[in-house]
């Protein structure tokens, strides 16, 4: 066995190779998928209004406070779908 520390030309072979194959698996766009998938989560995050736990985004909750939509029960529409899919082709 080759025991002999890595040079730096090897390590960047070895790294660029990495990227790519990160590339040829779709890893850059899921990693971005995930991240939009967190910033949606993050937006329709759930917030205590009047004793109720809403989706402050649905609900267009002020922060302080009054809503200028009805309130959405928390978790709304769009969180559900992101936790559970619905199979819309039936
Ligand atoms: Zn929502």
């Amino acid at each position: 066995m080759n025991r002999r520390p890595m040079t730096s030309r090897q390590a960047a072979m070895l790294a660029s190779g990495a990227a790519q194959a990160a590339r040829a698996a779709g890893i850059r766009s899921a990693t971005k998928v995930l991240a939009a998938v967190q910033r949606i989560r993050a937006l329709h995050s759930a917030v205590d209004y009047l004793g109720q736990t809403i989706c402050g985004h649905c609900s267009a909750y002020d922060g302080t406070s009054s809503c200028d939509n009805p309130p959405v029960p928390h978790p709304c529409p769009t969180i559900q779908t992101l936790d559970e899919p619905k199979d819309e082709t039936q």
